[in-house]
């Protein structure tokens, strides 16, 4: 494939500050949250990397489990856990479509993630500068990097779609 530039306003400028692969990978969240989006749950997957491979992948799950708790975020530490074998994941980078939660964040912090990257902003729940910033709360005995905006309109759009969809009572494509 010939290095040619896109067309189009939303290409954002490469910088050598940010890792490569963030959208790769925020790629990947977003065909978890497609999944919720599937099962009639609210649009937002996560997936955990830890060297350049996804360890645990999760999407919101609150309906179907019926559980205040399972979120994206939730669910994907648990699978990273588990496959690792260990509650600490210290080296691992998060991805979630959607700014987590202070429930999510919270886990963030306990699970000592290094690097939290998301795509939409939460100005109504968000704890990951909306709101709050639990993740780099100095207070607190763990700090993530944290990235935002990630691929932010194509999250942010499928939750639109799903909103809209819940309102005017049709199925779903
Ligand atoms: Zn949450």
């Amino acid at each position: 494939m010939p290095d040619a530039p896109e067309p189009g306003p939303r290409r954002e400028p490469p910088s050598l500050l940010q890792p490569p692969g963030d959208e790769a990978f925020m790629r990947a969240a977003l065909a978890e949250a497609i999944n919720a989006y599937e099962k009639d749950e609210v649009p937002v997957g996560c997936v955990i990397a830890r060297g350049g491979r996804i360890i645990g992948r999760g999407h919101n799950l609150r309906e179907t489990l019926k559980d205040p708790t399972a979120h994206a975020e939730m669910l994907a530490l648990t699978a990273a856990s588990e496959a690792v074998g260990e509650w600490r994941l210290e080296d691992c980078s998060l991805y979630v479509t959607l700014e987590p939660c202070p429930m999510c964040a919270g886990a963030i912090v306990n699970a000592r993630v290094k690097r939290v990257v998301f795509g939409a902003a939460d100005p109504k729940a968000g704890a990951c500068g909306s709101l709050f910033n639990l993740v780099q709360d100095s207070r607190l005995n763990h700090r993530a990097e944290l990235r935002a905006g990630v691929l932010a309109e194509e999250a942010a759009e499928l939750l639109r779609a799903f909103f809209r969809e819940k309102r005017s009572g049709k199925p779903l494509p």
